[in-house]
């Protein structure tokens, strides 16, 4: 069986990365005023935009406008990409999960030669059969969804609601961990909806479980 795995917040913690590019971004534009870098996090977690959050914690929107766009332009620049760390258990999960079925990573991102750059690095290239990379943005996940029919991905799992129209596009399971960008509150209301159920678990561990579960039933 091939599965489908997103990167960012799946397989690595997203946070430190996108902390130090905003940081970089806020000093890059000039703000004046203190940035609760926990706080704006936390609102992203919650289900905002970076832009949302930062004007969530004070900032003029105008000026949050000025900091996402400049965040977006450099948030995978070379300087930054090493500050993704592998999550807890990400190597070990994928290394048994490896051994018994293929593995495709399918991620949203600007630079195809940053992640894969990334992959090698964390040790993971032996790991992972295929790298597929879409433009991020309101079409990736039509973009995903088209890969998972035309690489025959059975099931995926993500981190974000985009991950989820993508399966549900495709028609394929999909399970959501809270371990990134979104916590398990929101993931929850997003599968909500009626469709059958999504399972909403907290790492790659979790869904490792799931799957054994699974394919026993
Ligand atoms: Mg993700």
């Amino acid at each position: 069986m091939k599965i489908g795995l997103d990167f960012d917040g799946t397989i690595v913690d997203c946070r430190p990365r996108q902390q130090a590019a905003l940081v970089a971004a806020a000093a890059a534009c000039g703000l004046a005023a203190p940035l609760d870098l926990d706080a704006v996090w936390q609102h992203r977690r919650h289900g905002a935009t970076l832009v949302e959050a930062l004007v969530a914690c004070g900032i003029d929107a105008t000026e949050a406008r000025r900091i996402g766009a400049c965040w977006v332009e450099t948030v995978e620049d070379d300087d930054f990409l090493p500050h993704d760390p592998l999550l807890p258990d990400a190597l070990a999960v994928l290394t048994r999960l490896a051994a018994r079925h293929d593995l495709a990573i399918v991620s949203a991102r600007r630079r195809p030669d940053g992640i894969a750059r990334q992959i090698a690095d964390l040790g993971l290239a032996d790991l992972v059969g295929e790298l597929h990379v879409v433009a991020p943005g309101a079409g990736a996940a039509a973009a995903k969804a088209e890969i998972f029919r035309r690489r025959k991905i059975a099931c995926f799992v993500g981190d974000t609601e985009s991950d989820l129209r993508a399966a549900r596009l495709a028609g394929i399971p999909i399970c959501l961990v809270a371990a990134g960008q979104r916590d398990g509150t929101w993931l929850a209301r997003q599968s909500d909806d009626g469709a059958p159920g999504v399972p909403v678990l907290g790492t790659l561990a979790d869904f490792e479980n799931w799957m054994s579960d699974a394919l026993l039933r």
